[in-house]
């Protein structure tokens, strides 16, 4: 027969040390605590078993169950020497639910169960205190009514505040026995009224409704919904926990609290916390009164003036620093706890892991990996990567008011305030006269990027997680809140509403790249620290990861921010943006003009030199590390103005008729521009391009070798491949234009030639694809594209509703889709290493910096993986995390 009831307490426990999977995470630790000694009313846990088997059994209990509890309860009876039910010195419990996570929605506690009319009575006279007696069976009634009975809570709380006023009294501690004996009357009256029934007088019963609406609150709505939202399984179910009650009610040595064993905000090793001197239960938390603090020091930190719990009772206080230091010792994690003192004497109520700060998580890892508590490789696996977004990033000053004008998509973290722009130009203009600008757009397309890069933040009013703005925002570390959709922006007239509130061109705005927030003004905001826990952690995590980190970066100032964040490396240079440059967009335009190869080379002369001057840049911060460059990739349409007032001035800078320029514009339209002509299919069309390009690489390469004697390893990436064939003529062109720069220059430097493996073709035809490149460089923003057939940038419509019926767990975008698009990657690996078995393979689509991409990358042992710099110190402690997992 399966055992359901499981009791700890007076040197039993039946859960051994703890299961939190049968016992749920309260029922555990309070096993747990009871087993290792420390105080802890004794009581006993109805397994989460037992829920699956009441919705087996149409919400019912099997016979057995009657029993089990029967000897639960004679357990705590023989402890505590008292009786449930008994009128002369009743046993009190509390009824508590206890999923495996902790999980709102659940039943809330009952507390002061086994009160009836004749047990107050008694209470009052073994206690020999009447007001505590009949304040504990106020307050039973009120939570039972609410919790178990579900009756409207609003009319006890009335029913309260009428007895406080008629007593002139402000706090509950001011009301006398016979005060609460009178709101009893009338609690009881209210219960008759709403339920129809009087309020039950039968313990057993009380019992019984408690553990039934335990169970029942399960299925509630509200703890449904959280379930979803957290991905929880509907069949875990809860347990239940009735405890012997203790009393922080009973006068002035008594009392109740809540505690951390350290400061969940900042992680330092003080004791941190607030109690209240004859209170019970949740009223620290309830605001009931103002709770004091635990500790003499927090206190004059806070210049308050009501005694700490240190001064006020200082002998029950260091009791509870022993047992705080005991069960970090024993949890070896912090710790957030709920006690209470009956008397002057401690009991322990809860324990369990605390919720913390990413600043706080890093800095207890480091303290406690430095003190010998945990290694450095637990430390290294406690962080969650994704956390440490919040801490490169600076944020806003938590203290600083704010006039939020409306909240959109958290985009690109970090928070950024300047003078409101609607065009990139301007952010331009104004960003090199050193002014501080916020970049704001109906949406951002890839002419907006200079102006992108000049701004500190960027608004739009449309697009997704995953749109224009908001991947590059976040590869460029640039806060960004994207989506605000109930701003109306007007960028003729340099204006946006929001809420009946206007804002012009040049007020000032702050956004909350991390919360979606938008501000008017400016809000301060704190710097990050990159030094100090986050340097160490760092460092561990290095020791420990066997996947190298590169980076996505195009210019000089984000190859910099990515070696600052230990970037080993470029994993994707994009050469399009330097085309956009407003210098070079000119000699573009004219090269895609032009009617003929004579044409586009001259046009190429003129920006061999520019290209090779950024290359140049790349490589000396780079130096000695390996760059991967990728070739021109957009379609050529892309370089073309849009919109029809442009044309004439573009025409003329470009020193062609603007019919010319119409019509080659028309020419080169395209119904389906991502699969349209682009990547090596303009260097299959226009070989020129591609060597003009590989050319300003070697020129460079040579340059920063012979200048610095560290020669950087340029990868030249051909992208869009989906044939062996492609790349043999890719490689060619680029071979030649080597071999050419070789031969002027007198020397060579070592370089790669591969692919960006990005579309299912080509993962399948790897083996021979493999026979000319050198390396695989998984492009996962488009291999997810062209796998899934799912247009990133229309996504967004969509998606959510995928991720919400389960058909992709995530966002496929922004977390790989390791079933699909990760079988590619494998079996590309797998071909690509039978034909070259030192073949290079890396990753360089957004998902690089994804945690959970970078673990899959790291069970097929991809050699690197490359994120935006922001992103790069994430994918270290992802890597190394993923290193340690399969070492298991
Ligand atoms: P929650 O999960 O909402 O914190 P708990 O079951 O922990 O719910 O209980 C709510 C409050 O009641 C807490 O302050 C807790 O310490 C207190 N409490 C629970 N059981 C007892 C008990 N047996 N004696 C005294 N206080 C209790
Ligand atoms: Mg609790
Ligand atoms: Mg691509």
């Amino acid at each position: 027969m399966t055992q359901y009831v499981y009791r700890f307490g007076g040197g039993v426990s039946d859960g051994g040390r703890g299961d939190k999977n049968l016992l749920g995470g309260k029922g555990a630790n309070l096993a747990e605590m009871a087993s290792i000694g420390l105080p802890v009313p004794p009581g006993f846990t109805i397994s989460t078993e037992m829920c699956t088997r009441y919705y087996e059994e149409g919400q019912a209990f099997p016979d057995s169950l009657r029993a089990e509890v029967a000897n639960g309860i004679a357990h705590i009876e023989g402890i505590t020497g008292k009786r449930f039910g008994d009128a002369a010195d009743p046993l009190l419990v509390s009824v508590r639910s206890g999923a495996r996570v902790s999980m709102p929605g659940m039943m809330d506690t009952v507390l002061n169960l086994g009160l009836n009319d004749e047990t107050v009575v008694g209470l009052a006279t073994v206690s020999g205190d009447e007001r505590f007696a009949w304040d504990s069976y106020r307050r039973f009634i009120q939570m039972y009514s609410d919790v178990v009975l579900e009756l409207d809570h609003g009319r006890f709380e009335e029913a309260l505040e009428i007895a406080k006023e008629d007593n002139g009294h402000y706090l509950d501690t001011d009301l006398t026995a016979d005060d609460w004996k009178r709101l009893v009357d009338e609690y009881k009256s209210i219960v008759q009224e709403l339920w129809g029934k009087p309020f039950p007088q039968d313990v057993h019963d009380q019992l019984w409704g408690a553990v039934g609406a335990v169970f029942g609150s399960w299925q509630s709505e509200r703890a449904k919904v959280y379930r979803k939202l957290n991905n929880i399984p509907g069949d875990w179910g809860t347990a239940v926990n009735v405890q012997a009650m203790v009393f922080g009610n009973m006068g002035d040595t008594s009392a109740t609290g809540v505690a951390f064993t350290r400061d969940p905000s900042t992680g330092d090793a003080a004791y941190y916390g607030e109690f209240l001197i004859n209170a019970q239960g949740e009223d620290v938390v309830a605001g009931i009164r103002t709770p004091q603090y635990l500790t003499r020091a927090a206190r004059e930190t806070a210049g308050a003036k009501p005694m700490s719990m240190e001064e006020a009772m200082p002998e029950t206080y260091a009791e509870l620093a022993s047992v705080f230091d005991l069960l970090e010792r024993h949890y070896r994690d912090m710790q957030d706890i709920e006690f209470t003192v009956e008397r002057a004497k401690l009991w322990m109520l809860q324990t369990r892991s605390g919720k913390r700060t990413a600043k706080a998580a890093l800095k207890i890892a480091v303290d406690m990996a430095n003190d010998g508590l945990i290694t450095r490789e637990e430390a290294v696996a406690r962080v969650d990567p994704s956390a440490l977004d919040q801490l490169l990033h600076p944020t806003l000053d938590p203290a600083a008011p704010r006039d939020v004008l409306t909240k959109g998509l958290p985009a690109s973290p970090g928070a950024a305030s300047g003078a409101v722009v609607f065009d990139a130009d301007t952010a331009e203009r104004r960003a090199e006269l050193g002014e501080a600008v916020i970049l704001v757009r109906i949406e951002t397309s890839p002419e907006d990027i200079h102006g992108m890069h000049a701004a500190r933040g960027i608004l739009t009013a449309r697009g997704g997680m995953t749109s224009h703005a908001a991947v590059v925002a976040r590869g460029m570390g640039r806060p960004c809140v994207s989506g605000a959709g109930t701003l109306s922006i007007n960028p003729r007239e340099r204006r946006f509403t929001v809420g009946g509130r206007e804002v012009r061109e040049g007020d000032i705005l702050t956004i909350d790249g991390a919360t979606g927030e938008v501000m008017l003004g400016a809000v301060p905001t704190v710097q990050p620290e990159l030094a100090g826990d986050f340097g160490t952690l760092m460092e561990w995590a290095d020791q420990v990861r066997r996947l190298k980190v590169r980076t996505n970066a195009e210019t000089p100032l984000d190859c910099r921010t990515a070696r600052d964040f230990g970037a080993e490396g470029i994993g994707l240079c994009r050469t399009e943006h330097m085309f956009f440059e407003s210098s070079r967009i000119t000699s573009v335009r004219q090269m895609i003009l032009a009617e003929d190869e004579k044409g586009r080379r001259a046009a190429l002369d003129k920006l061999l030199p520019e290209q090779r001057a950024d290359f140049i840049e790349i490589f000396e911060v780079m130096a000695g590390l390996p760059v991967t460059i990728r070739l021109l990739d957009p379609p050529l349409h892309e370089f073309l103005p849009h919109e029809e007032a442009e044309f004439a001035e573009v025409a003329e800078a470009a020193g062609v008729g603007i019919e010319t320029l119409k019509r080659r514009a028309s020419e080169l339209h395209e119904v389906n521009p991502m699969l349209g002509h682009r990547g090596c299919r303009l260097g299959v069309s226009y070989p020129e391009i591609y060597e003009m390009q590989a050319r300003a690489i070697f020129e460079a390469a040579i340059e920063v070798a012979v200048k610095s004697g560290a020669a950087p390893i340029p990868e030249v990436m051909i992208p869009l491949v989906a044939t062996r064939r492609e790349l043999e003529l890719m490689k060619a062109v680029v071979d030649q234009a080597a071999q050419a720069v070789f031969a002027e220059k007198g020397r060579t430097v070592e370089y790669l030639v591969g692919t960006m493996i990005e579309l299912p073709r080509a993962a399948l035809k790897a083996r021979e694809i493999a026979e000319i490149g050198e390396f695989f460089s998984f492009g996962t923003n488009d291999l997810t594209q062209t796998t899934l057939g799912v247009s990133r940038d229309d996504a967004a419509r969509f998606l959510g509703t995928y991720v919400d019926k389960g058909i992709y767990a995530r966002d496929p975008f922004v977390s790989l889709d390791i079933e699909g698009v990760g079988e590619l990657i494998e079996i590309a690996a797998e071909r690509g290493r039978a034909t070259r078995p030192d073949i290079k393979l890396g990753i360089c689509g957004e998902h690089g910096g994804d945690p959970a991409s970078i673990a899959f990358c790291e069970t097929i042992g991809l050699d690197y993986v490359s994120a935006s710099p922001y992103r790069v110190p994430i994918a270290r402690l992802a890597a190394a995390q993923a290193a340690l997992k399969g070492r298991g």
